[in-house]
């Protein structure tokens, strides 16, 4: 287990106030100047050295992607640095406490990796549902632009850099890095085709980095402790601390920080009180929130919670959204209420998302009520081939994993429900 000497969210739980004199107690922007006199390149390489993979869900090299930005500037474009915390994933609640109670170390985060990409200043991106989060983001900015740790000279360190809060309206689509851009801009919320990638033609045109919360807010603590600290966690490819949200069928959801690689039972057993009437009831996980396919007890149970472990069992660690269902859940029901949820938020843009997760989402509903022809089980599969890899952004491809997932674990489950539907017909 974790050491709290090892925890970089200290304030997760708010048992402090998350104020910029509490937050200052509590060792942020503790000579941030210092920090920044290492220089830019120096920022990116710990950052590289630290194993950092993004934490919104794809796992990208956090150092990496800063890399990508132009060391110059063309034409008298500025870089931009966008933070994404528009955390839609239906699971995922770990932005939220960072921000609700520690929102001084993203602001600090974004300061020091906005210098480190030559970024001209940072726009957060807040989920339209974080109402009160939003209040206490811009009231911490408004903190930091009064102590003189952002602006002109910001921190003293001569470099002059703006944060602006920006509030989404609702759509999850919106959390898409090119779609958040567009709803940036004042336009309609649309992903845009990759390349390029935002570090080439982002925001306003302009050279940008999308990050997620998290991976902006560990920043600055793996600068002070150091690369070989960070990623002395976990294993190779896989380093360092995640916040993990475990909501669902256990005795204490929780969100928490810990090592990445931790296995699955040592994280449900020592954190949320084990599985809610024991082990033997566990029936199936969605380990990395409702975007990666659902894995049965038998093969979650040992696995080791990080981005090799999960793919090794079929699924993903995504977010870190871990999903648990005990044997009383309708796992039919469960799959097909995230399918209406994604053709809900497809935007409409492009024909196989468009049109197949509402597909998807009818035969569900049939394979549900068992109303539903034993073949549709594997028109469903071919349905969701169809979408995924076919479509402008990765909404499809989560609206076709969970799917996938049902169908290749709980087959015998579907032709169970249309076999009984058959004899009550016939009674
Ligand atoms: P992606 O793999 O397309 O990209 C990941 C990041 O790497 C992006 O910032 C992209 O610009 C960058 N990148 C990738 N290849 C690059 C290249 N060749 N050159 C330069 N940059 C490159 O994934 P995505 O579509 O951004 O994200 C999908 C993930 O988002 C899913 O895994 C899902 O888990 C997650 N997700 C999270 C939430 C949430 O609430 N946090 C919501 C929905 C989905
Ligand atoms: Fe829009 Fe869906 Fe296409 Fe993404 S995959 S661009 S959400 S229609």
């Amino acid at each position: 287990m974790l050491a709290d000497k090892d925890r970089i969210f200290t304030n997760l739980y708010g048992y402090q106030p998350w104020t910029l004199k509490a937050a200052q107690a509590r060792g942020d922007w503790d000579n941030t100047k210092a920090l920044m006199a290492r220089g830019q390149d120096a920022i990116i390489d710990e950052i590289k050295a630290s194993g950092l993979r993004g934490r919104g869900g794809a796992g990208f090299p956090t150092g990496l992607k800063w890399s990508f930005m132009p060391k110059e500037s063309k034409d008298g474009r500025p870089s931009f640095l966008v933070i994404n915390a528009d955390e839609s994933e239906p699971g995922s609640c770990k932005d939220r406490e960072i921000i609700r109670h520690d929102p001084h170390k993203l602001i600090e985060g974004a300061l020091v990796a906005g210098y480190a990409m030559r970024a001209r200043a940072a726009y957060i991106y807040i989920r339209g549902e974080y109402i009160r989060e939003a209040e206490v983001l811009e009231a911490a900015v408004a903190e930091a632009y009064a102590a003189g740790l952002l602006g002109k000279n910001a921190a003293k360190s001569g470099y002059d850099f703006d944060v602006f809060v920006h509030r989404g309206a609702g759509a999850y689509i919106c959390g898409e890095e090119t779609a958040m851009i567009e709803s940036l801009e004042g336009k309609k919320g649309q992903p845009r085709l990759k390349p390029p990638f935002p570090a080439g033609a982002g925001l306003y045109g302009c050279p940008t980095t999308v990050n997620n919360v998290e991976s902006i807010a560990v920043a600055p603590t793996i600068l002070r402790r150091g690369a070989a600290w960070f990623s002395s966690f976990g294993r190779e490819n896989n380093k360092g601390t995640k916040l993990f949200q475990i909501s669902g069928h256990v005795n204490k959801p929780c969100v928490v920080e810990e090592a990445m690689s931790i296995p699955f039972s040592e994280l449900i057993e020592k954190h949320c009180g084990g599985i809610t009437g024991g082990r033997d009831n566990l029936l199936a996980v969605i380990p990395g929130g409702s975007s990666v396919p659902l894995v049965p007890a038998a093969e979650i149970w040992d696995a080791p919670m990080d981005f090799d472990g999960l793919k090794a069992v079929g699924s993903g660690l995504g977010t870190a959204a871990v999903i648990v269902m005990d044997k009383s859940t309708d796992i039919v029901r469960a799959i097909s209420r995230l399918s209406h949820f994604y053709m809900h938020e497809s935007c409409g843009q492009c024909t196989p998302c468009r049109e197949g997760t509402g597909w998807m989402y009818r035969v569900m509903e049939r394979l549900r009520t068992g109303d539903a022809e034993p073949a549709e089980i594997d028109m469903l599969q071919q349905v969701t081939k169809q979408v995924e890899g076919h479509t402008i952004c990765a909404l499809g491809d989560a609206a076709a994993w969970p799917i996938q997932g049902l169908i290749k674990h709980f087959r015998p489950e579907l032709e169970r429900r249309i076999a009984q539907h058959v004899r009550e017909a016939a009674e």
